[in-house]
């Protein structure tokens, strides 16, 4: 079944459509998660919805709500599967964030104590008033 919202291009569509094959872990009649082909860790699986959406900016709220309940209940299934000691949940959205497949997808991450990866460094304001102006902008832009 081909979804309404479908680009003939992208690989995660084509995934849905059954053009290329998938490890799948979970699906229901709007969303999908699969095993990544590349993991972080083994257990690493990404989880879409079936209409294609470029990224968190146009998946429609509900939808998103939909995905982020599944990426719950994966997060909860691979910590159980696998014995994870943790789990990270990330999105990529547009290539600065590191998006390459540009069809919205949520990472869920099994992470062991010690596994080597790095967390991304910190930054510091440069004072309060920096601080303070960038809430302000953020609050601003919320209430449009
Ligand atoms: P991102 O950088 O957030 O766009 O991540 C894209 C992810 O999709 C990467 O982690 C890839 O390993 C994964 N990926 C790409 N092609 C496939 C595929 N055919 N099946 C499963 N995962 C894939
Ligand atoms: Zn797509």
């Amino acid at each position: 079944m081909t979804h309404a919202n479908h680009d003939e291009t992208c690989i995660f569509c084509k995934i849905i459509n059954l053009e290329i094959p998938a490890v799948k872990v979970y699906e229901d009649d709007s969303v999908l998660a699969f095993l990544d082909i590349r993991p972080v860790n083994k257990g690493h699986t990404l989880v879409i919805p079936k209409d294609h959406f470029e990224n968190i900016y146009s998946v429609p709220a509900e939808l998103w709500c939909r995905m982020m309940l599944v990426a719950q209940k994966v997060a909860i299934g691979i910590k159980n599967a696998v014995s994870a000691d943790g789990i990270n949940i990330i999105m990529n959205n547009e290539s600065a964030a590191g998006q390459l497949v540009f069809h919205a997808h949520i990472h869920v991450i099994p992470r062991e104590n010690e596994d080597g990866l790095v967390h991304w460094p910190h930054k510091s304001y440069i004072d309060e008033e920096e601080t303070k102006n960038i809430a302000e902008k953020i609050r601003d832009a919320l209430s449009l």
